[in-house]
């Protein structure tokens, strides 16, 4: 299974990899090479900031290795983005607090439900007990649509129908204390109808699950969609912002992602990466390595 995932990241990033990949295939190492770099970099989603950054380190690694290969120079490339990427590898830590809390947010669209369903099931398997928390209560599909994973995974739900999304998320918490959960998912709304704003709304949940545990949340999540490319990263500054983000959750990566978001994300706003989406079903979602990241992007 765990080929199977790595697989399908490669296969999802292969585009972007074989675009850079084909920088390498000549026989010299000059200047030509590294504007090439520097162009299939950016149009992998890599950003002005991180691509800076990643031809600088290369050009001292490959003067450090006195090396004149490029495949070499490939390989060399890879250690960078792994070094660049690392610090956003990072494990959900739970069972410090009963329950944990984790308050999940992400724009309509991103597969913020899915992935609340896979971690759910991520969480079940390692014999937690989970309850959902269903605060996207503008929404009768997005209610609707967290009940199925519910059912799926067999763990409880507090919803409540046209309800206050912050008092659905007290409630959630405080049955969640009351019943010896281990962890409480609140799913947030992505959007609102339009004269409310979504952040306000995001921060007033995050203050009432605070008055329900005085230590809650405990990790704030956001769910992006690895397809948007440079808005990605707009969209972790705008949340972290406003919610002190404290991981996030990529999903579509074995799509037509071109990955190299991820590195924008850890030279201009490094929140953890917890995890990865590879897939519809529910265990497509894996814990982020960023050499295996670096090794599937430059294949
Ligand atoms: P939400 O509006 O953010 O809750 O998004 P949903 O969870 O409803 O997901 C939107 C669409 O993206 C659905 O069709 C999902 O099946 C799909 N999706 C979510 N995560 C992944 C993933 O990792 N890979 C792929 N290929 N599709 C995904």
């Amino acid at each position: 299974a765990r080929q199977g995932w790595l697989d399908r990241l490669k296969a999802g990033l292969r585009k972007t990899g074989s675009s850079i990949a084909t920088v390498f295939t000549g026989t010299r190492i000059d200047e030509a090479l590294y504007e090439e770099l520097e162009a299939a970099l950016l149009m992998a989603d890599t950003g002005v900031k991180a691509t800076e950054h990643l031809l600088t380190d290369l050009r001292r690694r490959v003067k450090e290795a006195k090396t004149t290969d490029p495949a070499a120079v490939k390989g060399l490339l890879a250690d960078a983005m792994a070094d660049l990427l690392t610090p956003l590898q990072k494990p959900l830590v739970i069972g410090e607090h009963q329950p944990t809390v984790i308050m999940v947010a992400g724009v309509n669209g991103a597969g913020k439900t899915t992935s609340i369903g896979k971690l759910t099931r991520h969480l079940a398997s390692e014999g937690a007990s989970v309850l959902l928390a269903a605060a996207d209560t503008f929404r009768a599909a997005a209610r609707e649509q967290l009940a199925v994973w519910a059912d799926r995974n067999t763990v409880e739900i507090i919803t409540q129908q046209g309800g206050d999304p912050a008092a659905v998320s007290f409630d959630a918490v405080t049955a969640g204390k009351a019943r010896g959960k281990d962890v409480v998912l609140v799913d947030t709304a992505g959007r609102l109808p339009t004269q409310l704003h979504l952040m306000e709304e995001l921060r007033k949940i995050k203050r009432v699950v605070q008055k329900a545990d005085g230590t809650a949340p405990h990790e704030v999540l956001l769910v992006i969609d690895g397809n948007t490319g440079q808005n990605a990263l707009t969209q972790v500054k705008a949340f972290d912002d406003a919610l002190q983000l404290t991981g996030l959750v990529i999903t579509k990566l074995d799509g037509t992602a071109k990955g190299g978001v991820l590195c924008a994300i850890a030279m201009e706003r490094p929140v953890p990466v917890y995890f990865i989406g590879v897939g519809e079903k529910l265990e497509d979602l894996e814990t982020f390595n960023a050499r295996e990241f670096s090794q599937a992007l430059l294949s």
